[in-house]
């Protein structure tokens, strides 16, 4: 690979496949993958953000993960563009990405391939990806050009900008079944039949509904209590009371202007209560104010289930988890783990567990559609193995969640490692040589620990 097809290949003493490109219409994205990262020259601003973009939307992993720099002097970058990318350099001396670069092929190496015809849970597995691979959260940028105002990188495009209620459903499920946290950003209010937030907020007259309107301050004038509009107090440079003639001199002392007045041009109505509307720029609908949605805007981070999810591939479908007799939703269970902890503040203490099974990449892959058929198996012994009482769930394809409602923990740890010592038994019975690793944890319910630090304490320190 000494001959880039394209750009030039900038040398470096760990002999990796770094390019540098400049002009972006000769390359075919499809035979970017043989690279360990691309420097991009953002010259040609347009054709570079272009570029970009493409390698972003693609929905192939080896594409999409790439490590992408932008080469700039002055550093004036888009910011969405800046947050597409992984990082921007002002010169081609590139020991200092370097690092940056074997991180993310380093955290690449650890996922395995996963297959769905799902568009959503192919969205979902890209962004735990990104995250996972960058080691970040997803962050909505500030961008005019976006719809709504903000643009979440890497993730916004795959969604019709009149359409991004999906988006947002995509990311409420993440959050509910624990792969994402949320943390909160903006409140937006968005058009009711297009979801764009370009609105233009106005008052209009109650008869007419004409936006046209003047205003005008009403005075209440202390001594007499007269009470009228501005333009009946004035006389040349003061204001007099027409009621009883005095001069106003103090505002606060003798008078006040205690609120406005509409006066319509349209249909000469005069008014203190205005109509407010909220004009949508891009469907031309007129909303109320009541009608129009709120939609908080969120960043968020992989939470121990959402890492181990990104690596291995969600349960088969997001919306609705594929249902093995016995097991529960990973919704439904973290549901079930919120009401223990809460009962267990001032009742009899509980424990859960958990049990991962980790693969190399290159042992599931080649397990092929066996993987499923092995983890269907393990479920069926899993149930068999545990009591009636215990509340099991798949949280990804490659959990195991327990809950044991008033035991202690020693039980279910014993139990989870008999499992385990069986299931190992039965795998290497069934698969010589197989690289199998399992994980067993337990913690105490108690109500002591919220729920993040149970599923962190199950789930993250196991790593
Ligand atoms: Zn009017
Ligand atoms: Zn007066
Ligand atoms: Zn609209």
């Amino acid at each position: 690979m000494s001959d880039p097809i394209f750009g030039r290949k900038i040398s470096n003493d760990r002999n990796l496949e770094i390019i540098l490109i400049n002009d972006f219409n000769s390359v075919d994205i499809r035979k970017l993958a043989i690279y360990d990262a691309l420097i991009l020259d953002y010259t040609d601003r347009d054709g570079c953000s272009r570029f970009v973009r493409q390698c972003r939307n693609s929905m192939i992993g080896t594409i999409y993960l790439m490590p992408i720099f932008i080469l700039s002097i002055n550093h004036e970058i888009d910011k969405v563009m800046e947050a597409m990318s992984d990082g921007v350099v002002s010169s081609v001396q590139i020991e200092a990405i370097i690092s940056r670069i074997d991180r993310i092929r380093l955290r690449q190496d650890q996922l395995v391939s996963v297959d769905s015809s799902s568009p959503d849970i192919r969205i979902l597995t890209k962004a735990m990806r990104f995250m996972f691979t960058r080691e970040t959260r997803l962050t909505p940028v500030v961008d005019h050009k976006s719809h709504i105002g903000y643009n979440f990188p890497v993730i916004s495009d795959h969604y019709d900008q009149t359409n991004l209620k999906e988006m947002f459903q995509l990311f409420e499920t993440a959050t509910e079944k624990e792969y994402f946290r949320s943390r909160f950003v903006d409140k937006l209010h968005v058009c009711s039949s297009c979801y764009s937030s370009f609105l233009n907020f106005r008052e209009t007259c109650p008869k007419c509904e004409s936006a046209d309107l003047v205003t005008e301050n009403l005075i209440h004038h202390f001594v007499c209590a007269y009470v009228g509009p501005e333009h009946d107090f004035l006389s040349g440079d003061y204001l007099v009371c027409p009621k009883c003639n005095r001069m106003l001199r103090h505002i606060g002392v003798d008078y006040d202007k205690p609120s406005l007045i509409y006066n319509c041009k349209n249909c000469s109505h005069v008014f203190q209560e205005p109509v407010m509307e909220a004009f949508c720029f891009v469907c031309k609908k007129n909303n109320s104010i009541d009608s129009l949605i709120d939609v908080p805007i969120y960043s968020y981070e992989l939470t121990p289930i959402g890492e181990e999810t990104a690596q291995n591939g969600p349960s088969r479908d997001v919306a609705e988890d594929v249902s093995i007799p016995g097991f529960i939703t990973a919704t439904t269970f973290n549901i079930f783990l919120k009401y223990e902890i809460e009962r267990a503040k001032t009742s009899k203490e509980s424990a859960a567990g958990s049990l991962v099974i980790r693969l190399s990449p290159r042992t599931r892959e080649n397990m092929g559609s066996n993987y499923n058929r092995m983890m269907l198996e393990i479920a069926d012994f899993v149930k068999n193995a545990t009591l009636s009482t215990d509340i099991l769930s798949l949280v990804n394809s490659n959990t195991f969640l327990f809950i044991s409602p008033e035991t202690n923990r020693e039980r279910l740890d014993g139990l989870i490692n008999q499992i385990k010592g069986s299931v190992i038994k039965l795998l290497e019975s069934s698969l010589p040589g197989i690289d199998i690793e399992i994980s067993v944890q337990t913690v105490t319910i108690d109500g002591s620990l919220p729920q993040n630090d149970v599923l962190t304490q199950l789930i993250g320190s196991g790593r």
